[in-house]
């Protein structure tokens, strides 16, 4: 049976309320051990499940804090077991102590997502939905947590297992058909299987073509800023991340150790890093040269090129050029309220890619590049209600399995291969997409089969 753990469910800050949250069997006759009512009169477990009451934690003699105590019995709580949740004061002290306390009485520290596990192994949500909730907790922008959050309400499930639904079905009756020969034919299934199998697979690949805007949305787009020393890369990157980073790089101290800054804009997360702010420690006005610069730039999802407008192009600047053409990359015009010997029309004839006259110096140009990236990234391209995201690297690698079988399963009907080579495959789709919702393969085959097919023998 499984063992009661204890865990502070809200954030280790100082806030008004903390959340102490106990689960399984002996949750209540742990809180039976530290809860005091006022009076101390209440025996808490004897009170009903999914009540609450006003009391104190006692550690023996002395008194812990004064609380709220929740009681939820499984099967109807969040874990489906026995749960407490003790509401104390936010500070972490008290919530240390409290946690302490419960552990001192019985309770084991909960290991980070456990209770989301247990959610899981109590079949109270599936694994997707789990990794949701995870990913819920660790969304770092409003797009990813309604990805997340949708893909909780089962949407990803959802069409996965209609994915399986279809697979099973033909597995099902190429087995019964084996099996039973005068009752079910398989002459010319071949071309109905293909039919199929093609529609599938095209499914997962549009559920893969989300993966890597799902990715990005989670982790934040990965920008860099490039440009020739002095082109004014710092400035702008100031100008972005705003005044707060100014105060921690004060705080800091002498060495700049940020290297990567999260920045929000219109609720999308840029990974933003600071090349500009890559330098030697020991002599701080030292650029990045444009040569480390482009071994960021060969990963990121977008690229902020800076250029001077103030004086014209040199060779690093037509370095930058050249590896541009292929990556997406919004071009900063910077400078513009010196004179300028670089126009916008000379790069826009250059590259392929928007430009945008900016000043860091007098803050001009920064609302239009921040539209310029929301909508590169998001106009049209994506939606945010109905759509279905794959935000999970473990999700991604589980259907790219599967497009991989039924690509077996294309070749080995071109090759008119016997229909049992066909099921293994279509098998293993079945298994990879099933790993996606924590589902095993043998007991729906075996529904599926006696229900569809028995022929009544
Ligand atoms: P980096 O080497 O690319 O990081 O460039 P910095 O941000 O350190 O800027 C280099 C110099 O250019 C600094 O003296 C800045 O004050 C100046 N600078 C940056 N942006 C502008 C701008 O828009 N206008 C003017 N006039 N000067 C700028």
């Amino acid at each position: 049976m499984a063992d009661t753990i204890a865990a502070i469910a809200t954030a280790m800050t100082a806030s008004g309320i903390g959340i102490i949250r106990m689960s399984g069997p002996e949750s209540r006759g742990i809180v039976r051990k530290v809860y005091r009512s006022k009076g101390g009169r209440k025996q808490i477990d004897n009170e009903p499940s999914h009540t609450i009451h006003y009391g104190f934690i006692y550690d023996g003699e002395e008194e812990i804090d004064e609380v709220l105590v929740m009681l939820m019995d499984g099967p109807r709580s969040y874990t489906g077991e026995d749960t407490v949740e003790i509401d104390c004061h936010g500070g972490v002290l008290a919530m240390k102590r409290v946690l302490e306390t419960v552990i001192k009485y019985g309770a084991r520290p909960a290991e980070p997502g456990e209770f989301t596990k247990r959610a899981f192994l109590n079949g109270r949500i599936d694994l997707s939905q789990a990794e949701a909730v995870i990913d819920v907790i660790n969304a770092k922008n409003e797009y990813a947590l309604k990805s997340s959050l949708n893909q909780l309400k089962g949407s990803v499930q959802k069409v996965i297992r209609e994915i399986r639904e279809s697979i099973i079905y033909h597995i099902a009756y190429i087995e019964s058909a084996l099996d039973d020969p005068e009752y079910i034919s398989i002459d010319g299934y071949g071309e109905t299987l293909e039919r199929e199998v093609a529609e599938q697979k095209s499914r997962i690949e549009r559920l893969l073509e989300t993966a890597g805007e799902g990715k990005m949305m989670k982790e934040g787009i990965k920008t860099v800023i490039v440009g020739k020393p002095n082109a004014g890369k710092s400035s702008l990157m100031n100008l972005l991340v705003g005044e707060e980073r100014a105060i921690v790089t004060d705080i800091a101290g002498t060495t700049r150790d940020i290297l990567e800054e999260t920045i929000v804009l219109h609720g999308i997360s840029l990974r933003m890093i600071d090349t500009a702010g890559i330098r030697d420690t020991e002599d701080r006005v030292e650029q990045i040269g444009v040569g480390r610069a482009k071994e960021y730039a060969k990963d990121a999802d977008l690229i902020l090129y800076v250029v001077d407008s103030s004086i014209p192009l040199d060779e690093n600047d037509e370095e930058i050029i050249s590896m541009l053409e292929d990556k997406k990359a919004v071009i900063l015009l910077n400078k513009t309220d010196l004179d300028t010997v670089v126009s916008e029309e000379s790069l826009r004839l250059r590259m392929n890619h928007p430009v945008i006259p900016v000043s860091a110096k007098e803050e001009q140009g920064i609302d239009v590049l921040e539209q310029q990236i929301k909508d590169m990234f998001f106009e049209g391209e994506l939606s945010f209600n109905d759509e279905v995201y794959i935000t999970n690297i473990r999700h991604k690698t589980a259907l790219e399995d599967a497009v991989k079988s039924l690509e077996l399963v294309e070749n080995s009907i071109a090759m008119q291969m016997p229909e049992d080579f066909f099921s293994i495959d279509l098998m293993n789709a079945y298994e990879s997409l099933g790993t996606i919702i924590g589902e095993s393969v043998g007991e729906d085959l075996v529904n599926e089969i006696f229900a569809k097919f028995c022929t009544g023998k």
